[in-house]
């Protein structure tokens, strides 16, 4: 069942665009993340979902109602932001309490919600510490134990998380979506970390100029983007300048044809067009191996083996290509060494050049 619904919801601030025209549907009991640079209008959808700021034009529909100017205080949503604002004087419990008293839940009902949801969060031992004690990942949790407590049938996060060092923040992002798994409420999240919404998002919803550039499922957004504005955002990726060879290939600044097999959205009328080869995609062979197809002679001229993984950069004269790989999986790498990097095929993905304003 979709749960909220946006139809052609636009926000101008004076003449500019912040929000223009967004159509989305959100599936009941997902996670959807907004993901976009800074500046291309997550908060202010986010805002306008929440009630914190009216549409200049279309609505906004919540389980089939439009709500598009309805006050914030009777959506019933729960909302977590940057700031966090809890209230310094107040203990942990007396913060994740706050909603209910001011809903004037009967105290046995409050204490009862209060002592299940600081099990949720695993702070039980904490009710009566004052929240100006707590580690900024405790904090955090207290937080969504606030924005939840009332039952909200709607959660709104804006990058929660961005006040965190990088390891909290990692630890924070399992456990927030755990805990959105095991509740089953819808959640909306603002993020400009493309790895946050990687490891949290069901749906990826990516910005561009306060428009949807793709809705979608992590992977598919990373595996098929529209464009090079979204391949370039998600994840790393080497995008090459390409021209359509007449023959249903392309061919790279220096000429070599590269065979691509994806059914094609970028047809030989879009004549802008790059190609995108995701690292790991990309193999290394011995440069002694044959010349076959998609495959480009280069040089090694970068090598960064962290054990795990190695990643290196292949010199292939007009461009260079990232690689991920490992040593065990490519062993002998060096620098200097000439090799053979070859792109199959059904990895190189057409993507619509970014366009420029
Ligand atoms: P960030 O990641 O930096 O928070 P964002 O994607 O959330 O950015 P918004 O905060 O929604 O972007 O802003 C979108 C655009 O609207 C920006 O150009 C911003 O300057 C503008 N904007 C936002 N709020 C207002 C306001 N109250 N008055 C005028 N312009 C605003």
């Amino acid at each position: 069942m979709t749960h909220l619904t946006l139809q052609a919801v636009t926000k101008r601030f004076n003449a500019a665009y912040a929000v223009d025209h967004v159509d989305l549907s959100v599936p009941d009991g997902k996670l959807v993340c907004f993901l976009g640079p800074s500046g291309c209008g997550k908060t202010t959808l986010l805002r306008m979902i929440a009630g914190l700021e009216t549409p200049s034009s279309g609505s906004v529909n919540f389980a089939g109602r439009d709500i598009t100017h309805l006050p914030a205080n009777r959506r019933d949503f729960g909302m977590v932001f940057q700031s966090l604002a809890l209230f310094p004087h107040m203990t942990v419990a007396e913060n994740v309490a706050y909603p209910l008293r001011l809903r004037k839940t009967d105290k046995a009902a409050q204490s009862r919600r209060v002592t299940e949801l600081l099990e949720l969060i695993q702070l039980p031992h904490m009710a009566n510490r004052p929240v100006t004690q707590l580690s900024g990942g405790q904090r955090q949790r207290v937080a969504i134990a606030r924005a939840i407590a009332s039952q909200p049938k709607l959660l709104l996060l804006d990058e929660p998380l961005s006040a965190l060092d990088a390891k909290l923040r990692e630890a924070m992002q399992v456990e927030i979506r755990l805990l959105q798994q095991r509740l089953g409420i819808t959640t909306i999240m603002v993020t400009h970390d493309q790895r946050e919404a990687m490891t949290m998002a069901d749906e990826i919803v990516v910005m561009e100029k306060g428009r949807i550039a793709q809705v979608g499922k992590p992977l598919d957004i990373y595996r098929d983007p529209v464009s090079e504005f979204v391949a370039d955002f998600i994840g790393l990726g080497n995008i090459l300048p390409v021209t359509h060879d007449g023959q249903g290939g392309v061919s790279l600044p220096g000429g070599q044809q590269i065979v691509v097999t994806q059914p094609e959205r970028v047809t030989q009328a879009t004549s802008d067009v790059r190609l995108l080869i995701r690292p790991e995609d990309v193999c290394v062979k011995a440069a002694s191996a044959d010349a076959g197809p998609n495959r480009l002679s280069g040089t090694v001229t970068f090598i960064r083996d962290v054990g795990a993984s190695l990643e290196a950069t292949i010199d292939c004269s007009g461009f260079s290509l990232t690689v991920a790989t490992t040593s065990r999986e490519t062993p002998g790498l060096a620098l200097g060494m000439p090799v053979l990097a070859e792109l199959p095929a059904h990895a190189c993905k057409l993507v619509a050049a970014r366009q420029t304003y």
